[in-house]
């Protein structure tokens, strides 16, 4: 999308919500993953399974991973990250992220009853299919590990576009758009207003071009 189609978005988006003006809708440039899944295959399994298990025999790393603050509930967390796709679990690889801490917690709170049947159940939850260059874990309907057996970074981490959403959310009088870069692409396109996402529809903008 280029500066005059951003402008044309930003005006439209304020008519619509009848704000005072384009200046009083923020457009907030995501990233993007693209969507192309692959098997995953074998190897990557043995390469997460041998992670796992030099991370059970790791010192505990007690480095606390904070949590950003953000005005975003977590339903508007999710939408955003869901117009961009995951573009951040690139860098999850074979490893997830799961450190002696993480599948320490794990472990206690599940209540396994040895590392071998945590390593199992993680091992169960690789889906069949991956999104190509992404994080082993990262399946078609996003993430395929429940929140609980996630790392803290997985958890907790927000880039720093998604830093920038938020502000005024729930004021009358203004709005942003989250556009993720692949923004033609049906579901790339995120109104944030009055303490509510909407998706916009890529033909919404497509047709205030002249
Ligand atoms: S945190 Fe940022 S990069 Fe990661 S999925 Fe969300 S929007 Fe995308
Ligand atoms: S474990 Fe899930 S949230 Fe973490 S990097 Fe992999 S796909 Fe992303």
């Amino acid at each position: 999308m280029n500066e005059q189609e951003k402008h044309q978005l930003r005006t439209r988006v304020a008519e619509r919500l009848r704000l005072a003006g384009p200046e009083k809708v923020d457009l907030v440039a995501l990233p993007a993953m693209k969507v192309h899944m692959e098997p995953v295959t074998l190897a990557r399994k043995d390469q997460l399974a041998a992670s796992i298990e030099a991370a059970f025999d790791a010192r505990i790393d007690r480095t606390r991973v904070r949590k950003t603050p953000t005005p975003l509930d977590d339903a508007s967390l999710l939408a955003v990250c869901r117009t961009c796709r995951g573009a951040c679990c690139k860098s999850g690889e074979n490893h997830a992220y799961l450190t002696r801490a993480v599948l320490s917690r794990v472990k206690a709170e599940q209540r396994m009853a040895n590392e071998a049947s945590l390593l199992e159940s993680y091992l169960d939850r690789v889906p069949e299919a991956a999104y190509q260059g992404s994080c082993i874990y990262h399946g078609s309907q996003g993430c395929a590990l429940p929140r609980s057996m996630r790392s803290e970074t997985c958890n907790r981490f927000l880039c720093y576009p998604l830093k920038q959403l938020g502000r005024d959310f729930s004021s009358a009088g203004y709005a942003q758009l989250a556009v993720s870069t692949v923004a033609d692409e049906e579901g790339r396109m995120l109104l944030l207003s009055d303490g509510e996402t909407r998706r916009v529809r890529p033909e919404t903008w497509k047709l205030a071009s002249p």
